[in-house]
């Protein structure tokens, strides 16, 4: 059987279909949500639950995943950048206004 690719999840660590984790990506210096799973750059995933989304405060992992340097994301304001995700991961929305979700970054 030729299945989806598989990725895994910073908050719970396990991996699953692609279609049921979101992408945040880094690109050009900007932390952002990629709806469409298409954007460049290095993606990192969390399940689209909100038992996930509760436990992804921790920026290390997702520094680990987007291989960024630590504590990039500490002055990021990335807390409120998790906030912004909360609709999406909880299926609230759908994709059209994600463009407007991201966070500049200094790597
Ligand atoms: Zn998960």
């Amino acid at each position: 059987m030729a299945g989806e690719p598989q990725r895994r999840c910073v908050a719970c660590r396990k991996s699953s279909d692609r279609s049921e984790l979101l992408r945040i990506v880094v690109c050009d210096g900007n932390l952002r949500l990629d709806v469409e799973g298409r954007s460049p750059g290095r993606g990192a995933y969390i399940h689209r639950r909100s038992s996930c989304w509760r436990n992804a405060s921790d920026k290390g992992r997702w520094e680990h995943a987007l291989r960024i340097p630590k504590n990039s994301l500490a002055a990021a304001g990335f807390a409120e950048f998790l906030q912004s995700l909360a609709p999406y991961v909880l299926g609230e929305v759908d994709g059209e206004a994600s463009g407007k979700i991201g966070r500049k970054i200094r790597l």
